[in-house]
């Protein structure tokens, strides 16, 4: 089973349009050590010409001109994309789907919860229901396994929150822990296991314990500290109060799952104004260090 990193940036990716901070003035600039990144997106293949994403990354357009399996037939209007598996409400993980409109059918993926935002209180997504079976709405189970496009999946329960577009109509008839999930994701046929979590809000016990067996670890490393977003204008709360857990400090991922030094573990999800995009700062040396990768889009792995 072959998986593709098509991005790997937090909402905005980098450089973000309307943001000028050290990291996306100097990549502007050139000269700096480290690569631009579009935003958080993964693809994987058990099959020929058959694909699966997670997320819709409102970059999909270019991140599948990027990668030519991705590219329809010769002659013809298709695609291998056969499943796109969004495990949250959040722009940054819907926003492609819309990009997939030209009249191709697929199935999506998502818990009943962000099924129901998305087409109950959004008009826009129509335009994914304008023949019938044009789209196929999938709902994910949380409490058991799954099997989507060659692969074995199972939900992680995560601390997360819907997004604040979501009326409070919506919100008191809305499940909380199908807000966002993380995804342990391993060959149906047996192999290794990756878990994907960009948003993680908090480590629990028995979140560590699950990633225990894991042979590969997509992590949230949107902020390196816990204050970092309070420098952004317009800001005011901290990396913890938008849901995720900052990389440093106490309490950090690098602290809180250092014990897992089996599996690979790789930073995804990084936002513009982390200081681990540059490849020549103090903190990039340090995550290297303490054994952990940062990802970068067409990072490719089998599993
Ligand atoms: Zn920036």
């Amino acid at each position: 089973m072959q998986v593709k990193i098509l991005g790997t940036a937090a909402g905005g990716a980098f450089p973000q349009w309307n943001c000028s901070c050290a990291n996306c003035s100097r990549v502007r600039a050139g000269g700096f050590a480290g690569r631009p990144r579009t935003q958080a997106q993964l693809g994987w293949s058990s099959a020929p010409r058959e694909w699966t994403l997670l997320n819709a990354s409102p970059d999909l357009r270019y991140q599948i001109e990027a990668t030519p399996e991705l590219w329809p037939r010769d002659g013809a209007r298709d695609s291998p994309i056969r499943d796109v598996i969004v495990p949250s409400a959040e722009v940054d993980q819907i926003l492609g789907l819309l990009l997939l409109r030209e009249f191709h059918s697929f199935r999506v993926h998502a818990t009943r919860s962000v099924h129901r935002i998305l087409t109950e209180d959004n008009s826009l997504f129509g335009v994914l229901a304008r023949f019938p079976g044009q789209v196929c709405w999938n709902e994910i189970p949380l409490d058991q396994r799954f099997f989507v496009g060659g692969a074995r999946l199972e939900v992680l329960r995560m601390a997360g929150s819907f997004p604040g577009f979501v009326s409070a109509a919506r919100l008191a008839e809305s499940e909380p822990e199908e807000a966002v999930i993380g995804l342990l994701i391993s060959p149906q046929s047996g192999g290794r296991t990756l878990a994907f979590l960009p948003g993680v809000a908090d480590v629990p016990d028995p979140l560590l314990e699950r990633l225990q067996g894991c042979d590969i670890i997509l992590f949230d490393g949107t902020f390196w500290s816990d204050t970092e977003p309070s420098h952004i204008p317009g800001v005011t709360r901290t990396a913890r109060q938008m849901g995720h857990l900052p990389v440093s400090g106490a309490g950090g991922s690098l602290e809180r799952l250092a014990g897992l030094q089996r599996a690979r573990r790789i930073y995804i999800h990084i936002n513009n104004t982390n200081p681990i995009l540059d490849e020549e700062s103090r903190e990039y040396r340090q995550v290297r260090d303490l054994g952990w990768e940062v990802a970068a889009d067409g990072m490719e792995m089998t599993l």
